[in-house]
């Protein structure tokens, strides 16, 4: 057996439904794009991830001389009801950046392992641009939406990367846009217009870059989220689907009858969007963080997306809820419960923020108030 169909062999057993390879060249086209459109991509240019550097392979691994791609199906069980059209799939399937100690990060080490074993010198490539390796590799085609598509998965697979120093077989590229040519469901359907023309997304407006990489303390970027944003989150807290449940292409998948993942329904028990507003310590660590590991890394951050649901959910039995959020030690719950107090709208929220005005003392929260109180 070949190595290139031993690393392949090893991958399927492994649990990665498609496995491809691909030279180790670089990739010009994603580089000059990335800065061509700096101002909206410097969260991620500028970051630790270094991906321009990462357009480069030998610049990050000098004797590389082959990709291997492995993509797992994120959407091989159900996903809960009560989490769609809350999370995203993708994050439901804790496969994204998942750590070492969980089963999906074990996986993609013991695959850096046995290609160790095999005597490769090995590099997981973090910040390759990883759907063009993919395409690079055989594995998928392009849709308008800036997604792959797989064979039989539609555009749930998450690709890894490994860089590795042995030549290998190569599959034949599939790099092409395999969308219906007058098709543009996915560019309709989004709310907030992030996607603004075939293959081209603007992560500042859209949702899921919203809910989970407002981090302060990254470059170019902040906790605040504008309200024409918030407005279009409806009740996503993490992610957002939209581009991809609208597409055709994902129908057959997201059609198919699938068993339930018992740790998923688990946790979609213990999913409460009000807890979530007010969380404790214990159940953001026990029911919230492991659905929401990848990119929200404080409480707080889930406690803003939040308040954002219930306010979007325009229901006045939130606003208890809401109120109590409005004594949160944390400015940023304080701030974006008041948005939602004002969304929500009516005498009973109104006279909760006036009588949070008279008490609040931080300048940014007393802003988001006195904004509720004009709505
Ligand atoms: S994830 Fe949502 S907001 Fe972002 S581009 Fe897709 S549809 Fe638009
Ligand atoms: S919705 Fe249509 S245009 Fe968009 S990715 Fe799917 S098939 Fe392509």
């Amino acid at each position: 057996m070949s190595l290139t169909a031993d690393i392949k062999d090893f991958a399927l057993d492994s649990g990665y439904s498609l496995v491809g390879v691909a030279p180790a060249e670089n990739f010009p086209e994603y580089a000059a794009e990335l800065r061509k459109r700096n101002e909206m991509y410097r969260f991620y240019t500028e970051s630790p991830l270094r991906p321009l550097d990462w357009t480069e392979p030998k610049k990050m691994m000098p004797s590389a001389k082959s990709i291997v791609a492995v993509v797992f199906d994120v959407a091989k069980e159900a996903f809960p009801e009560k989490l769609i059209g809350k999370i995203g799939r993708i994050y439901m399937s804790r496969y994204y950046i998942a750590p070492r100690q969980r089963i999906n990060g074990a996986r993609r080490q013991l695959m850096k392992e046995f290609l160790e074993k095999s005597g490769c010198e090995v590099t997981i490539a973090r910040a390759i641009p990883e759907r063009l390796a993919a395409a690079r590799a055989g594995l998928a085609t392009y849709g308008k939406n800036t997604f792959v598509y797989f064979d039989g998965m539609g555009s749930f697979g998450l690709v890894t990367t490994f860089l590795v120093n042995a030549e290998l077989e190569y599959d034949t590229s599939t790099m092409k846009v395999d969308c219906p040519p007058k098709c543009t469901a996915c560019i309709d359907a989004c709310p907030t217009g992030a996607l603004y023309e075939p293959l081209r997304m603007d992560p500042r407006r859209c949702i899921a870059y919203n809910c989970f990489t407002t981090i302060d303390g990254n470059p170019g970027v902040t906790s605040y989220i504008p309200p024409a944003i918030r407005e279009k989150m409806g009740s996503w807290i993490h992610g957002c689907d939209v581009c991809q449940t609208s597409c055709p292409r994902n129908q057959p998948r997201l059609k198919m009858k699938l068993t339930p993942n018992a740790y998923l329904e688990k946790k979609a028990q213990e999913f409460d969007m009000v807890k979530m507003l007010n969380a404790t310590d214990e159940y953001y660590q026990v029911s919230l963080q492991p659905l929401t590991y990848n990119y929200i890394k404080e409480k707080k951050y889930l406690q803003r997306n939040a308040a954002i649901a219930l306010g979007n959910s325009l229901d006045s039995a939130y606003i208890p809820a809401l109120t109590t959020a409005m004594s949160d030690f944390e400015p940023l719950v304080r701030s974006y419960a008041a948005w939602a107090l004002g969304r929500i709208g009516g005498k009973s929220a109104k006279q909760v923020l006036e009588s949070c005005l008279k008490r609040e003392t931080v300048e940014s929260v007393r802003m988001e108030i006195e904004a509720a109180l004009r709505v």
